[in-house]
């Protein structure tokens, strides 16, 4: 089977995370969050935790040259040979522009860039009532995606937290980040042919079953 080499692209709070879990398990990617990755190295107290935390906490983005380097490891080692699924990198034309020069000399390519589509009050909304679990970061929302027991993860038991970057006021400053600095991607990508659209308004499950469709139609004509 052909390999997949897709990117996530989508406002904070468009539902990059809920559908990464699910298309892991559909098509046994590795998958790569740049999100949950730079928490667990604040968590942990490295030095890229370090220099990540007061940047986070601000709702901007950590330096292109801390992030790029650790990506770019990452796509070429041995488990990322059948595939990958990026959530969250890049975020800016420079970090694009890094990942297609690392690939390009690996041999390979973007299969897709997925962008799930929202506009901004539904952002705001969807965030200040996301819940992530401690353990795996597995995504709840406190109305619409409710754990079985409250504050408690389905899946590993773990403790539901609020994110410490979640809160409205640092919200407003992600999503004007995100217009300034992520959303040229859109045309980055369109540009080379490989930006797929979805309506994030859509259920989880319609979301994640058009991505499907699509990702499967793109596996089809390759093989034509
Ligand atoms: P992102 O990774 O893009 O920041 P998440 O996957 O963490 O987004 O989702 C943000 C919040 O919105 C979570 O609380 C999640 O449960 C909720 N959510 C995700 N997808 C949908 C959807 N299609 N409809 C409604 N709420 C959603
Ligand atoms: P969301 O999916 O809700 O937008 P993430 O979990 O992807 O949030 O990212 C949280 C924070 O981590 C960002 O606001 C930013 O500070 C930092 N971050 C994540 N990915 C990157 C990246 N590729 N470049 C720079 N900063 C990043």
């Amino acid at each position: 089977m052909s390999e997949l080499n897709l990117i996530l692209l989508g406002p904070p709070g468009a539902g990059k995370g809920t559908q990464a879990e699910r298309l892991q398990d559909d098509f046994r990617l590795l998958y790569v969050s740049t999100g949950n990755m730079l928490r667990a190295a604040v968590e942990e107290g490295t030095e890229l935790g370090r220099q990540a935390k007061a940047v986070m906490d601000r709702g901007e983005l950590v330096p292109d040259d801390v992030i790029i380097g650790v990506i770019v490891e990452k796509v070429g080692a041995e488990d990322a040979q059948d595939g990958f699924l990026l959530d969250g990198f890049p975020r800016t034309v420079t970090q694009a522009e890094a990942l297609e020069g690392a690939l390009s000399e690996l041999g390979r390519s973007l299969t897709a860039a997925l962008l799930i589509d929202v506009d901004d009050d539904d952002v705001v909304r969807r965030i200040s009532g996301r819940r992530v679990c401690q353990k795996a970061n597995h995504v709840y929302h406190v109305d619409t995606n409710r754990p079985k027991h409250d504050n408690v993860c389905d899946i590993d038991g773990s403790r539901l937290i609020q994110r410490d970057d979640d809160r409205e006021d640092t919200v407003r400053t992600r999503l004007k980040v995100y217009h300034e600095q992520t959303a040229p991607l859109v045309e980055f990508y369109e540009e080379r042919g490989i930006l797929k659209r979805f309506d994030g308004t859509r259920s989880p499950t319609e979301v994640h079953d058009h991505i499907r469709a699509t990702l499967a139609t793109l596996r089809l004509e390759e093989q034509i």
